[in-house]
């Protein structure tokens, strides 16, 4: 009774093997980090799973039922990437309405379920503005917000926190931490970074040359004998 599962799922690009035989079940609600160098697999998996690249073979199935050739809007999946990928020309309302408005919510719960959104991730004040005139952290907290605000079942991020410093990091890691405890969702993570892996996951997925190494708790993983 799995959220999410992959199996076998194989991706080529021409003579460069990008993900091989690779397998993951992750329970409802799970927060599961993939980790490891670049190049070795996490973006293709990811893009497997939200159906914007299929595998060559393997399968992936959602609440049990096959979705391996369903279009990503069928997914129930939300993504959150490294570079924001805000709309310039709309404000940040708009920006965070637009996948409500995609699926035809009421302007009045659009309104209503915005400013909670926006509230959590602390920039109310900054609705009727636009990306442009906002600092690279906040940019992505709005992105966050757009995507939490439709509450996907499956949230994808992939090193959303890669373009930020330290400082900004560690914040938006608690945020990201607390809008998954409050809103309950199941995660996938990306990131290359060891520390924050183990800050925020319930299970890291240790990938290396395009297979998963090792899975386990951050304690099963760095703190047993
Ligand atoms: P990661 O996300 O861990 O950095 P990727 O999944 O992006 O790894 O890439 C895995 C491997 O597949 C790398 O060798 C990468 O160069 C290659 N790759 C990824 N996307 C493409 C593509 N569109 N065309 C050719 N090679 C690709
Ligand atoms: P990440 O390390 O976060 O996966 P990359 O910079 O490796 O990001 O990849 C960014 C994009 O470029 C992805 O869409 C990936 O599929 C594509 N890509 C990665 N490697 C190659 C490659 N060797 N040839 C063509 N496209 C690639």
């Amino acid at each position: 009774n799995f959220k999410l599962q992959i199996r076998n799922a194989r991706k080529t690009y021409g003579p460069v093997i990008a993900l091989e035989n690779t397998s993951l079940e992750m329970r409802q609600g799970e927060f599961l980090t993939l980790l490891g160098p670049s190049g070795s697999g996490k973006s293709t998996l990811l893009m497997a799973i939200a159906g914007l690249n299929n595998p060559d073979s393997g399968a992936v199935w959602i609440d049990g039922k096959l979705a391996t050739y369903l279009p990503p809007s069928q997914r129930d999946i939300g993504m959150v990437f490294q570079n924001y990928a805000l709309f310039p020309h709309m404000t940040i309302f708009d920006n965070v309405a637009f996948p409500l408005r995609m699926r035809k919510v009421d302007a009045a719960a659009i309104k209503s379920r915005v400013a909670a959104v926006l509230e959590t991730v602390q920039l109310g004040h900054v609705a009727q503005r636009f990306p442009r005139e906002l600092s690279g952290g906040q940019q992505q907290r709005i992105a966050l917000a757009r995507c939490f605000v439709y509450e996907p079942s499956i949230i994808l991020m992939d090193e959303p926190l890669g373009a930020l410093d330290k400082k900004l990091r560690d914040a938006l890691q608690l945020e990201i931490k607390h809008l998954h405890e409050k809103m309950g969702m199941t995660v996938l993570y990306v990131t290359h970074d060891q520390e924050e892996a183990m800050v925020m996951s319930d299970r890291i997925c240790l990938m290396n040359h395009a297979a998963i190494e090792q899975i386990g708790t951050p304690q099963d993983l760095y703190f047993r004998p």
